[in-house]
């Protein structure tokens, strides 16, 4: 089956992530990838993967993609917080993190994790 895989990047880390996904985009182009909104639509327009976009994180696309990962749907979650700036979903932010631990499901909340996530499951693919 193809990784399915989470991606999620707060404003100010979404150039990162659309860095780190264009490094990893014939990889990623055999997943199955599903996005907050916003950083979805990036993924979308400007590396033209294929993305199942959720809600923007503040209206609940967090929690979305945690109900998905409750669900067993999701395989591998990159989220690219900003540690920095107070973010108004603080709470659903908590709960994916928890439900990723509380599922054993990787969760990368930076660059240099991600990358050795992304580089493990591409070569276990
Ligand atoms: P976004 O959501 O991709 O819609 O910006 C991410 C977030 O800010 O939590």
């Amino acid at each position: 089956m193809k990784p399915r895989i989470a991606l999620i990047a707060h404003d100010k880390k979404k150039d990162d992530m659309i860095a780190l996904a264009f490094e990893y985009r014939d990889f990623l182009a055999g997943c199955t990838l599903t996005a907050t909104g916003t950083t979805g639509g990036r993924l979308i327009n400007e590396l033209g993967l294929e993305v199942t976009r959720m809600h923007s994180g503040p209206l609940g696309g967090d929690l979305q993609i945690g109900a998905h990962l409750v669900n067993g749907e999701i395989d591998c979650v990159i989220f690219l917080r900003d540690p920095m700036t107070p973010q108004p979903h603080e709470p659903d932010i908590n709960a994916l993190v928890r439900a990723c631990d509380v599922h054993n499901i990787p969760c990368a909340t930076n660059v240099s994790s991600a990358r050795l996530v992304l580089t493990r499951l591409s070569e276990m693919s």
